[in-house]
C-alpha cells in the first residue's frame, strides 16, 4: 500500500531521532511491501528560524495532503533561545497548539507501558507491579473542558476573582468516547472513564454519554471511575487498567502520572488523532537541548510513535506489532541508551538504537 507521511523533524534533538523513526519505516517497508512518501514540515524552532513563524498556513496545508504526519519534539531552552525573546504567540510552543487546533486533533493518546527489562526504573514495587507487569493507555480529550471555557479575572467589590470555564456538549464526549472504546477493541477491551461524576455536572453528562456509546461495544468491559480514586489506582494496581477515557484537565494529570510509573521518560509514545484516521505522533518527552546534536538520545519514543501511527492512521497492526516487538528485542538483548543504561547492558548511541532496531525488523 501507498501512504504520505509528514515528518516534523523539530528542534533539539528531533531531528536526531526522527531520523531514527525514518530508518524503522523504511525496514517496514521494505518488509511489508509498502511505498511510503514522505514529506519535510516546518514547526516550532525550525520554523521561527527559516520563516519568522512557529506555524505556516503552507505547513498545515500540506500537513492536511498526509495520511499521517511523524514529529520530533519541538522548543528549545527557555533562558538561552532567541525564540523565547519573543511574544508568546510567536514562540514555538505556539506553533504546536496552532498545528493541533488547525487540524482538529481532539483526542490525546498517551500509552504508559512497562517493559520487563526496565523494571528496575519503575518506582512501585515489585509486588505492585507483579510478573506481567502493567500496559495501559489513557485517552483524553484535547481541544475543550476547563482550558479552553471562558475565563476571566475581574473584581468585584474589591475582591480580585478568577473564573475558568468547564463545559462539555454530548457530541464532544460521544466522538472521543468513540475513539477510546474503538482503541479499546484493538487491546483488552476494557474502557474506564474517569471523572468527578459526585460533584460535576459536565463529569455527569460525560457517564451519561459514554454510558450510551458503551452499548454499542458489548465485547467491551466498561466502568466509572472518580478521579481522585484513578490518581491512587494508577499507583496501587495500575495492571487494572486497559483503556482510561477522561477530559481534558483530568487527562492531563493523570497521563503524566502514568508515564512517571514506567519510570523511562525516552520510551514513551503519544499520538493526537482527529475524526479520520489522520493523527500526529509525537514522543512524550521534550527536545532535550541540553543533549542535542550528541547522538545520545534515545529515539525509542518516537519509533513507538511510528508503530502507532502504522497502527492507528494507517491500519496496519500486524507491521505496528512488529516494530514494538523489535523495541522488546533489542531491550532483551540489553542495548540501552545512556538514559535508560544499567551495569551490564550495552550502551549504543542514538543511531546505534536505530540501526540494532531495524536489523531485527530485516532479520525475521
Ligand atoms: P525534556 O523532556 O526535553 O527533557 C527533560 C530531561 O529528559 C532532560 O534532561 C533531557 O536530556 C532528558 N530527555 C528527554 N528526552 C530524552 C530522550 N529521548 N533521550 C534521553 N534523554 C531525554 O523537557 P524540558 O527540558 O523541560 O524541555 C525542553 C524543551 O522541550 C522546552 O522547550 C519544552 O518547551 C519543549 N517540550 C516540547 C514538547 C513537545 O514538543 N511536545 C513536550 C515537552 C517539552
Amino acid at each position: 500500500m501507498e501512504f504520505k507521511i509528514g515528518l516534523i523533524h523539530g528542534d533539539g534533538i528531533g531531528p536526531e531521532i526522527v531520523n531514527e523513526a525514518q530508518k524503522v519505516l523504511d525496514a517496514v517497508a521494505g518488509k511489508y511491501h509498502h511505498t511510503f512518501h514522505y514529506t519535510n514540515l516546518l514547526l516550532g524552532g525550525a520554523s521561527i528560524d527559516a520563516t519568522g513563524l512557529p506555524l505556516t498556513e503552507e505547513t498545515v496545508a500540506e500537513a492536511r495532503t498526509c495520511d499521517a504526519v511523524l514529529m520530533g519534539s519541538i522548543g528549545g531552552d527557555a533562558k538561552t533561545s532567541p525564540w523565547y525573546r519573543l511574544e508568546p504567540s510567536k514562540r514555538p510552543e505556539a506553533g504546536l497548539l496552532g498545528i493541533r487546533k488547525a487540524l482538529g486533533l481532539f483526542a490525546n493518546l498517551r500509552p504508559a507501558y512497562l517493559y520487563n527489562e526496565l523494571r528496575d526504573a519503575c518506582p512501585l514495587k515489585d509486588e505492585i507491579i507483579g510478573d506481567e507487569g502493567f500496559n495501559l493507555i489513557i485517552v483524553r480529550e484535547l481541544t475543550g473542558g476547563l482550558y479552553f471555557g471562558a475565563r476571566e479575572t475581574k473584581n468585584i467589590d474589591g475582591v480580585e476573582t478568577a473564573v475558568d470555564t468547564l463545559s462539555y456538549n454530548e457530541n464532544e464526549i460521544r466522538r472521543i468516547a468513540k475513539r477510546a472504546f474503538e482503541i479499546a477493541m484493538k487491546r483488552n477491551k476494557k474502557v474506564t472513564e474517569v471523572d468527578k461524576a459526585n460533584v460535576l455536572d459536565s463529569s455527569r453528562l460525560w457517564r451519561k454519554v459514554t454510558a450510551e456509546v458503551a452499548k454499542e461495544y458489548p465485547e467491551v468491559t466498561y466502568e466509572n471511575m472518580l478521579v481522585d480514586n484513578c490518581a491512587m489506582q494508577l499507583v496501587r494496581d495500575p495492571k487494572q487498567f486497559d483503556v482510561i477515557l477522561t477530559e481534558n484537565m483530568f487527562g492531563d494529570i493523570l497521563s503524566d502520572e502514568a508515564s512517571m510509573v514506567t519510570g523511562s521518560i525516552g520510551m514513551l509514545s503519544s499520538a493526537s488523532l482527529n475524526e479520520t484516521s489522520f493523527g500526529l505522533y509525537e514522543p512524550s518527552h521534550g527536545s532535550a537541548p541540553d543533549i542535542a546534536g550528541k547522538n545520545i538520545a534515545n529515539p525509542i519514543a518516537t519509533i513507538l510513535s511510528a508503530a502507532m501511527m502504522l497502527r492507528y492512521s494507517l491500519n496496519l497492526d500486524e507491521e505496528a506489532d512488529d516494530v514494538e516487538s523489535a523495541v522488546e528485542r533489542v531491550l532483551a538483548d540489553g542495548y540501552r541508551t545512556g538514559d535508560i543504561y544499567s551495569e551490564g547492558t550495552t550502551k549504543v548511541t542514538c543511531s546505534g538504537m536505530g540501526d540494532a532496531i531495524t536489523a531485527i525488523l530485516k532479520e525475521a
